[in-house]
Formats: C-alpha cells, sequence, structure tokens
C-alpha cells in the first residue's frame, strides 16, 4: 500500500464510510451491524468494528477495509478506490497511480466524461436563467417550480442550437472523448463513417440525472415543442461508460439519508413527481423514471431500506410497469404498501392542489399489498358467485406465491378467502395450499360443485326423448330462479345449457372451466338423472 493509501486509511472513518451505502446500527462498543450489501438477507449479519477498521460478514464471510469495501460497491480497482474514499474524506488527491495503463485509461475517460457532464450541467443552469430560457423558466413555473427548486435540481434549459454545447465542449476533449458522452448525435454516411456531431438536446427543458454520490451521469430532457416538430416528449442520454439504463434510481443520491431515517422509500413513477415531492419537504421520494424496476435497482434500494410505499399514477399506461416493479420488489422480499390518491391525480398535481399535509395522510393511510390486492381483485371480479371468486383467487395466486416467506403467503391466502366471503371450507383449503406450495392458480374440481349443481348439470345435458322432461324441469329451474342459481359456480354452463336447443351440451358452453367443470361431472356418471331426481 502506497503512502498516500496508508494515510487516507488512517484517515478515513471506516463507519462513516460505509453508512453512505449502507444503513449501521450501533451493536456494541466498537460495532456497528447492518444488512450485508453482497448476499441477500433480511436480518442484519454485515459487521462493522470501528477501531480496527473492517468489516465481516458472518453470512457470506466477506471481509475487508474501506477501500475494498468502496472498490465492490463502485465496481472500480484499488487505486480508484483510495481516490473516492480520499474524496469522501475531504483529503487532497495527489498524482493518480494507476496499476495498468488500460486501467489508467479507462479512468481519464471517466473522469473526463464526468468532468464534461459538470460543465454541460452548469451550462444548461445558465442557460435556463438567460433570454433564451424565459419559454423554459415559464413552463417550470407553471409546474409550480421555484427558482430554489430549480437550484436543488440544477434544471437547466438546452437552447434551440445544433451547435451550442458542441462550441462550449469541445475545448476541452477530444473528438473521441465527445463522442462517447452520449451529449452529441451525428448522422451515419452511407459509407459507414460517421458526420459531424451535434447536439443532441434542443429546445427541451433538461434534467440531470445524478449517481448515488450526486455526480451527474446523464440527462433527460422534456420537449417544449408543441405538435408535429415536438419529437418524443422526454429523450434520455444514450447508454454511456457513465451510465446504463436501469442501473440508477432518479434522485436516490438526495432521498438516501431521508429513506434510511424514515425507514422506507416512497417510490414514484416520473421525475416530475418526484421534484415536486421532494420540493415540498418528503425527502425521501425516489423515482423510476417510467421503465419498471431492475434487479440492479432493488439492489441499490436495499442498502437502504426493505420497506416501500408505492405511488404510481392510476392510469392504464403506468399500471403494467407499476406491476412489474411491485412483483420483483414482493420476490426480492421487501415490505409494500400501496398509496392511492382521490380523483386519480398524480403525486405531482395531488401534492400541488391539496397540500403537503394531505399527501402524507394519504401516505398514512397506505394499504398492506394485501388488502391493495384483494380489493382490486373483489373490484375485477364483483358478484358473490362461487366463479367469481375463483376467478378472484386465479387473480390474486400469482402475486401470492412470488411471497418468499411461507407464513405470509399463509397469511394473504387467509386474508383473501376471509375478505372474499369464501365459506366452502373446501375451496378455502385450496387456496391455502396452492399458496403454501406456490401454485399461480387453482382448478375448480367438480368436488367444488354441490350435489344440486351435478344433477341440473346432468339433466341439462340429457339428450334422449326420456329425459326431456327431466331437462325441461331442470331449465326452468335455471331460468325462474336465477337468484337461487346465480351463486353457484357452474351458473354460467347451467346458463348457457339451459337456454340450449338441440346443440351439443359441451359445445355451447364456451368457457373453458366451466366446460372442463361440466366434462368432470359428465364423465363421472353415465347416464343423465332421472326425473324424481330432478
Ligand atoms: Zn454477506
Amino acid at each position: 500500500m502506497s503512502d498516500f493509501a496508508q494515510s487516507v486509511k488512517q484517515q478515513a472513518d471506516i463507519v462513516k464510510v460505509i453508512e453512505g451505502y449502507i444503513r449501521l446500527r450501533k451493536a456494541g462498543a466498537q460495532n456497528y451491524s447492518g444488512l450485508c450489501p453482497f448476499h441477500k438477507e433480511k436480518s442484519p449479519s454485515f459487521n462493522v468494528n470501528a477501531v480496527r477498521q473492517f468489516y465481516y460478514c458472518f453470512g457470506c464471510q466477506t471481509t475487508g477495509d474501506v477501500f475494498t469495501f468502496v472498490g465492490k460497491m463502485e465496481n472500480v480497482g484499488f487505486p480508484e478506490a483510495v481516490r473516492l474514499v480520499a474524496q469522501k474524506c475531504g483529503i487532497p488527491l495527489p498524482k493518480r497511480e494507476y496499476s495498468s495503463p488500460e486501467e489508467a485509461a479507462e479512468a481519464r475517460m471517466r473522469h473526463k466524461l464526468l468532468d464534461l457532464h459538470e460543465t454541460a450541467a452548469a451550462w444548461f443552469e445558465e442557460q435556463l436563467r438567460g433570454p433564451e430560457g424565459a419559454v423554459a423558466r415559464e413552463y417550470l413555473a407553471g409546474r409550480g417550480l421555484t427558482p430554489d427548486g430549480i437550484r436543488t435540481f440544477r434544471i437547466g434549459y438546452a437552447p434551440e442550437s445544433f451547435n451550442a454545447l458542441r462550441d462550449k465542449l469541445t475545448p476541452l476533449a477530444d473528438a473521441e472523448t465527445l463522442r462517447a458522452s452520449g451529449l452529441f448525435s451525428h448522422k451515419e454516411h452511407d459509407d459507414g463513417t460517421q458526420g459531424p456531431l451535434y447536439d443532441r438536446f434542443r429546445k427541451r427543458v433538461v434534467f440531470p440525472i445524478s449517481n448515488e454520490s450526486g455526480r451527474v451521469i446523464a440527462f433527460t430532457a422534456r420537449t417544449l415543442e408543441t405538435g408535429e416538430k415536438a419529437g418524443a416528449k422526454y429523450i434520455n442520454s444514450p447508454e454511456t461508460p457513465l451510465y446504463t439504463k436501469g442501473q440508477v434510481l432518479f434522485n436516490l443520491d438526495k432521498a438516501k439519508a431521508a429513506i434510511r431515517q424514515s425507514e422506507f422509500a416512497l417510490l414514484v413513477e416520473g421525475q416530475m413527481d418526484c421534484i415536486s415531492v421532494f420540493l415540498r419537504g418528503i425527502q425521501n421520494v425516489i423515482a423510476t423514471s417510467g421503465t419498471a424496476f431492475t434487479e440492479h435497482q432493488v439492489a441499490l434500494l436495499r442498502r437502504h431500506t426493505s420497506q416501500v410505499a408505492v405511488n404510481f399514477d392510476p392510469d392504464a399506461a403506468g399500471a403494467n410497469a407499476a406491476e412489474k416493479s411491485i412483483a420483483l420488489l414482493t420476490e426480492e422480499g421487501f415490505s409494500i404498501k400501496i398509496v392511492t390518491l382521490d380523483d386519480g391525480l398524480d403525486p405531482d398535481r395531488f401534492i400541488r392542489e391539496r397540500g403537503v399535509d394531505a399527501y402524507v395522510q394519504a401516505i398514512r393511510g397506505a394499504r398492506r399489498q394485501a388488502d391493495y390486492l384483494i380489493e382490486r381483485a373483489r373490484m375485477l371480479f364483483p358478484g358473490a358467485s362461487a366463479e367469481q371468486k375463483v376467478k378472484a383467487m386465479n387473480f390474486l395466486l400469482p402475486h401470492i406465491r412470488r411471497i418468499p416467506q411461507k407464513l405470509a403467503r399463509d397469511q394473504f391466502a387467509a386474508d383473501a378467502a376471509q375478505k372474499l366471503g369464501i365459506d366452502s371450507a373446501l375451496l378455502r383449503e385450496e387456496l391455502r395450499q396452492a399458496a403454501l406450495r406456490r401454485r399461480d392458480h387453482i382448478e375448480v374440481r367438480a368436488s367444488v360443485l354441490t350435489e344440486v349443481e351435478r344433477v341440473l348439470l346432468r339433466a341439462l345435458s340429457g339428450d334422449d326423448p326420456e329425459h326431456q322432461h327431466a331437462r325441461r324441469l331442470a331449465a326452468d329451474a335455471v331460468v325462474q330462479q336465477p337468484s337461487w342459481c346465480e351463486p353457484l359456480t357452474s351458473f354460467p354452463a347451467l346458463q348457457a345449457l339451459a337456454a340450449r336447443r338441440a346443440q351439443d351440451p359441451m359445445q355451447v358452453v364456451t368457457d373453458d372451466a366451466q366446460r372442463a367443470l361440466l366434462a368432470q361431472v359428465l364423465l363421472a356418471e353415465t347416464q343423465p338423472p332421472s326425473e324424481s331426481e330432478v
């Protein structure tokens, strides 16, 4: 270890540095513990010794000092880790030393790209304040952003020019680095060569995307044009050596302290939602930026909390991404609550129109994921018929099976049975078994049917002249007493059969599950029932 690294290690407080990444609790005179960032776990086995300045995980046996920790977390080599720790502790850096020319070149490129992004961010901010930025300032004011808020999030403006940013950055880097920055576009010529660079973001409000340390690594830009010229509403930086889509959580750099303090993260969909909520004082908020969660993002979040309150837009477009995110978080053992806002408002509008207190109330009133899903199942499949109840259960089971803990699955199934009003002991047991064994659906077996249904189904399916009378009796019963028949599991089949004329009974029942029911009943009996049975 070089003298410099030696001296950084002596000055650095390993507890403080590690706390920049994961939550630690005091666990003894010299020890701190937390959830291990290097393996999945639910109770903390990761320990940091403050005096001897090392960490050790009882779960995965990983151990090391402040440099190995930062190196692993940031995915960088030893020299870079030393530099990062020095930076975190405010220790001035000496001239760089790298172990290989490739490593040196890579680090140089990363640093150059970070510098370019920093310069670009500052320049966009300047443009927003300038005369050309008037239209963007107006847009932002219309969205309720104050100059303070704009400064906090370093929101800027990319003017309507193909070369303004390029001219600004050209003196700072060679063509290869500028190309790699993702800040510019270029045309591909027919002969395969690349045309000159031009500014990627034009006439757009620009939001910087920062990494966990708060350094700008990419941008997302919203158009101010309307109509045909507008193009995509948002365009983002492409993937670069600094930025990989799906590996960043928007605002995690600003939110992480509050997330640890409040012990949960508020997850919203859009950057504007996130900014709006954060600036009004709810600081544990992060955004997925409109895409579904990735495993990488889940891992990022886990370092700070395992509890999430999800507040996605209620519209159908967002619902899909929301469902996927929730599914992934459930699988990873997060405990999830769902925030629903009145009148279908998104978080940004809600907090602006109803105020912070109302929003805090809404978060406090967030429902457990299980309660939320059960209610959704009831809304999607209303009615008291066993048929609807089975459909509701089949909607829930894929969600239940993702829950890693057996006990939680059992509890969910019990809640669902109770709230869906499933009184049949058989159905309850079926649901419970499916939950425990993590099956994603239950089959409606013929045994779920009552004896009366079985008789009716057989009678209605009879075709011989001698069974005509029994069939008519059964049909009358179904048609004339709908309130009695409706709650029956096989009601759709009974209804279809009662209305049939000469067709094949198996053809008039169109629903697959109902047809399967009927098939089981008919296979079990060779003869239609007699008149007296009906
Ligand atoms: Zn571990």
